[in-house]
């Protein structure tokens, strides 16, 4: 993609109404603009990181055997009715009449609307478990939406609902969706924290929050110190590992029963990217969703929910991953892997290697973004910060008249001169 043809507009100033560095980021770097309160337009940039997250997050849960499916935003309110959850919803939940007079409400959460499409068809215990996930835009009137995408009204969030036979066998499945949790969160490069948690208006007994540790964070955790020395290696131990570890929200900790001595407790800040719920039978029970089971009976079947806030990913990545200049991708959801800078636009040279380099990744599917603006370097190296690709390649003259370009890394910041074969080694493969 060449720059002078992109739409990604950044912005110099501090927005004034914008509080945290991730919103302050996502407007300025160009990722999203707002529409109204708490509700965001997607620009080509910020679109971009929210699909890699969503192309994650479906690798490993298809992965794991779960079903995608999609729901409507809007969901008639029978079925919220049928679970007893209508009234008791309150004003979060965003009512619309269509023409007919009819109400339908915009989907705040999917158990029910899941649950209809589970007893149409799964009638024996022969299918499960079975669990049907969806990444979906979500509407909740929130109170104070804030922080840009972080507390907005309109979110998109993946939703997970698990259908098991028996309660040990939900268990089961609970563990094997934390399991893609984790491998989900390392893959985005986050060091999420499971972490016990109050199972709230949704009910039931197991529940578990996800959160990575920062200071703009809304919810409050307590935590063994030995997390933040905890090295995961992607095995089937992980899970252990972190469940091992003492951790709980601020409503669940309690100083008096803590399992751990009080100089090795950590009190912090952490934004919530996910929570799991065990619910049992609560749904299906009173929506009806019953299979047969071993022995010919029939039985309401075992359910949780699954969530990820997948538009709040994006800013609690740039939370976790910034500096004083601008944004720090991980290379997993990173708009554009490099970002190349032409130094000089009028200079032959210059511009010729620019464009040899740029197609060169381009044929080998490389995503780059070439700056080729009729801006100053100044001006060219501050936004190439802001936006925080993960590789930099800058060609300015002088080093072009010798085929050299510089190499910079954005996390690290190193820099490095290389030829430009060196350049291709490097990353390409022809
Ligand atoms: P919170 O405690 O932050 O209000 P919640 O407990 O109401 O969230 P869940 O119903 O557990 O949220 O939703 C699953 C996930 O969706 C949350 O873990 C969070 O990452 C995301 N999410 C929830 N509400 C919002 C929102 N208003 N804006 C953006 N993401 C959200
Ligand atoms: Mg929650």
């Amino acid at each position: 993609m060449k720059w002078s043809k992109y739409f990604s507009p950044t912005i110099k100033e501090i927005p004034a109404d914008a509080q945290v560095a991730s919103h302050q980021l996502m407007l300025r770097a160009g990722l999203i603009a707002q529409e109204c309160a708490g509700i965001y337009y997607w620009l080509p940039q910020g679109l971009k990181v929210l699909r890699n997250i969503m192309r994650i997050v479906q690798e490993e849960q298809d992965k794991a055997g779960f079903n995608e499916i999609l729901i409507p935003t809007l969901q008639p309110t029978d079925l919220w009715q049928e679970s007893n959850r209508y009234d008791g919803y309150g004003k979060e939940m965003l009512r619309i009449k269509d023409r007919h007079d009819r109400e339908l409400i915009y989907g705040p959460t999917a158990e029910e609307a899941v649950t209809d499409i589970f007893r149409r068809y799964v009638k024996s215990y022969k299918d499960l478990p079975m669990v049907l996930y969806q990444i979906q835009w979500k509407f909740r009137d929130e109170i104070r939406p804030r922080f840009g995408v972080m507390r907005g009204r309109e979110f998109l969030m993946k939703d997970g609902y698990s259908f098991d036979i028996s309660e040990e066998a939900a268990r089961e499945t609970y563990r094997k969706v934390m399991k893609t949790y984790i491998a989900i969160f390392q893959r985005i490069g986050l060091q999420a924290m499971p972490v016990r948690a109050d199972t709230g208006p949704i009910g039931g007994d197991l529940s578990h929050e996800f959160l990575i540790v920062a200071e703009t964070g809304e919810s409050t955790i307590y935590y063994d110190k030995a997390f933040d020395d905890l090295k995961l290696d992607g095995s089937d131990d992980d899970l252990d590992k972190l469940m091992a570890i003492y951790s709980a929200t601020d409503e669940l900790h309690d100083a008096e029963s803590c399992s751990i001595p009080i100089e090795q407790l950590r009190y912090k800040k952490g934004i919530e990217i996910g929570h799991i719920f065990y619910f049992g039978d609560k749904y299906s029970k009173t929506m009806n969703a019953k299979v047969m089971d071993e022995s010919g009976k029939l039985s309401a079947v075992y359910s949780g929910s699954y969530g990820i806030g997948v538009s709040r990913m994006v800013a609690a990545i740039i939370e976790a991953s910034h500096d004083e200049h601008g944004i720090v991708w991980p290379e997993s959801v990173a708009p554009f892997q490099f970002g190349l800078l032409n130094l000089k636009i009028a200079h032959e040279q210059t511009t010729k290697l620019c464009e040899d380099i740029y197609a060169c990744f381009q044929k080998e599917n490389k995503t780059i973004l070439y700056d080729d603006r009729k801006e100053g370097a100044g001006a060219k190296f501050s936004d190439m910060d802001l936006i925080g690709l993960p590789w930099q390649i800058i060609v300015g003259p002088k080093n072009a008249e010798e085929n050299k370009v510089e190499l910079k890394n954005r996390k690290t910041g190193e820099r490095a001169v290389i030829s430009v074969e060196g350049l291709y080694e490097r990353f390409l493969q022809g």
